[in-house]
């Protein structure tokens, strides 16, 4: 790693778009696991509401309230602000310089093989996604990361290529550009897998925003077993009497997640024997996820009453985001061969190595 992490820790960032209030699928895939290595790692979490614009710039409306909702979603499920740097994407303008610094060294044909790029354009058909940004939107994201110098990017399989480009893009850039010294700039980071179990939406596919089907963390109990009633279930118990099995239910991949193992066992017991109904199953899992969601949504509760405690927490991450963000550019900007700022303020050429 370039610049020594505090204390010598290793460094993790990631990030989120704004798309409103989180739902289940989001905390299992990702937050829930940013949480556990909040305690090993120094961490960089932040929203990332440039990306939202790569497809949402007809109608940004919406993006100052979903940043706000996620921000208190991040804080809600225990991302520590004392800890953590939580920030806001466009308040780090650097990543904006750093983006099109990277441009100048980065084939378009990079860009255009990356597999989310044909596929979003396919899903997204009502917008018009031939542009520069879009296109750019993976380029945008090697910035954000490599700025920070992490060591580890925590995703998801489905974001793995792109972390993949992000380090092809590290490397190019380190073969044009070095240190003074002639050591490398920017450090490869490395994918941390997330492990996220399969969570199924009431619809029984995966949850996602888009399909309607999610369960959110701040949906308050009688929401939650309102959504959990008409889920779908093994589709072997048509009648009450006919045996199931949990394993080929998504009430079942439920109680996988949430149940104590007690419950999880009465769960097999009663589906196979056809011993207990698919209401009372479900109304267990909806049980677990009350509890489980409990201190989550107190804690949000909590930031919601204080906004200018959210307003504090994350002008301190702006802050401390910025001062890491910046000491990389000072060291690109030099290796670029462009011109640095002294602290006098006075404009000077720094040559390349
Ligand atoms: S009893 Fe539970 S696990 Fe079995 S089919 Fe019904 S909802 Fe699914």
């Amino acid at each position: 790693v370039a610049i020594p992490s505090s204390e010598g820790r290793k460094r993790v960032l990631s990030g989120m778009r704004p798309t409103g209030k989180l739902h289940l699928g989001n905390y299992m895939g990702a937050l829930h696991n940013w949480v556990r290595l909040q305690d090993p790692y120094d961490c960089y979490f932040f929203i990332a509401d440039w990306h939202a614009l790569t497809t949402d710039y007809a109608d940004p409306s919406q993006i100052p309230a979903n940043t706000r909702e996620v921000i208190l979603d991040y804080l809600a499920a225990g991302l520590d602000p004392e800890g953590s740097v939580l920030f806001i994407q466009s308040h780090i303008p650097q990543h904006a310089e750093f983006h099109l610094l990277l441009s100048m060294i980065t084939s378009i044909g990079w860009l255009e093989r990356v597999p989310s790029y044909k596929e979003q354009q396919e899903n997204l058909k009502d917008r018009d996604l031939s542009t520069y940004g879009f296109l750019g939107y993976p380029l945008l994201q090697a910035a954000d990361i490599l700025i920070y110098q992490p060591d580890y990017v925590p995703v998801g399989q489905d974001q793995a290529a792109h972390v993949e480009l992000t380090r092809e893009i590290a490397r190019r850039f380190n073969q044009f550009y070095k240190r003074p010294d002639g050591s490398e700039i920017l450090p490869e980071p490395q994918v941390l897998l997330t492990p996220s179990p399969k969570l199924p939406g009431t619809d029984g596919r995966k949850m996602s925003k888009s399909y309607g089907n999610t369960i959110l963390l701040s949906d308050p109990e009688p929401e939650i077993r309102a959504k959990l009633k008409p889920m779908v279930t093994d589709p072997a118990r048509v009648r009450r009497t006919d045996p199931g099995n949990p394993d080929k239910c998504p009430v079942g991949d439920l109680h996988k997640i949430f149940s104590s193992q007690e419950t999880l066992a009465k769960v097999y017991d009663g589906c196979t024997t056809a011993g207990i109904g698919c209401i009372e199953c479900k109304s267990w899992a909806a049980d677990a996820i009350v509890q489980h969601l409990a201190p989550i949504q107190q804690r949000r509760t909590h930031f919601e009453q204080n906004p200018a405690l959210v307003t504090e927490i994350l002008a301190d991450g702006d802050r401390r985001a910025r001062a890491r963000a910046e000491q990389t550019m000072q060291q690109v900007r030099s290796a670029m061969g462009l011109a640095t700022t002294t602290p006098a303020g006075i404009s000077e050429s720094s040559p390349a190595v």
